[in-house]
């Protein structure tokens, strides 16, 4: 995606990465709307062309991923700057076990863009079996209307993942990034950058002189 000032988005620019810019353009106008996360599934047509389904509203989950045929990667906007979430991650596993190209896109209001894939199957499946879902909690609202929230990690990796990012000061896609390495997961966090190409996020464990542990991102070519 190429951004210029003022937040203007060209899609001409960024080849086989066009459909996403689109996508995003679609679910980019509707979050602004109504300040609610959106999604649209891409899927193949009979020819082998790119489609993409209407942006729908609401939270994540595995159930409520647009359908369509050939899907092959969705997208979805957050309402703040947060990088994929531990549902996120969890529901792209579900995704990858049926189809190990399986690409989740994550998008941001500003911009930011992140993709999951996955880089090893077993260890996923590994990784969903050892380390397994917390369930999202369900809150009921004073309308009668309810919200259910993705699951989330166990127990042990959310105080992990507290602690890196409250004593080790790193940001959510850093400490993301860095335990899904640690845990072996099979799965990659790819940031876009400005010219439109992904990189992987590797974050690289260390410790200050007191013996503190301290995060930062890895550049690697
Ligand atoms: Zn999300």
């Amino acid at each position: 995606m190429h951004r210029s000032e003022g937040g203007h988005i060209d899609c001409n620019a960024i080849g086989n990465n066009r459909y996403i810019c689109r996508g995003f353009k679609n679910i980019r106008n509707a979050e602004a709307l109504d300040n609610k996360e959106h999604m649209i599934s891409f899927g193949k047509d009979w020819s082998g062309k790119v489609i993409k389904s209407d942006a729908f509203a609401g939270n994540i989950n595995n159930g409520s991923i647009p359908s369509i045929s050939n899907r092959f990667a969705d997208i979805h906007i957050h309402t703040d700057q947060s990088p994929p979430s531990s549902g996120d991650i969890y529901g792209f596993i579900d995704e990858v076990i049926i189809d190990s190209n399986y690409i989740r896109y994550v998008a941001t209001p500003n911009g930011l863009m992140y993709a999951l894939i996955l880089t090893n199957k077993q260890s996923a499946i590994n990784f969903n079996l050892k380390y397994p879902r917390r369930p999202g909690i369900t809150v009921q609202n004073a309308d009668g209307s309810s919200i259910k929230y993705q699951p989330t990690f166990p127990q042990i990796l959310v105080d992990e993942f507290d602690q890196i990012k409250g004593w080790g000061g790193a940001s959510k896609e850093l400490a993301t990034a860095f335990l899904l390495a640690k845990y072996n997961t099979g799965v990659a966090l790819l940031k876009e950058d400005d010219d439109g190409s992904f990189r992987r996020l590797i974050t690289k464990e260390t410790k200050d002189r007191n013996g503190n542990k301290i995060y930062t991102a890895y550049n690697c070519e």
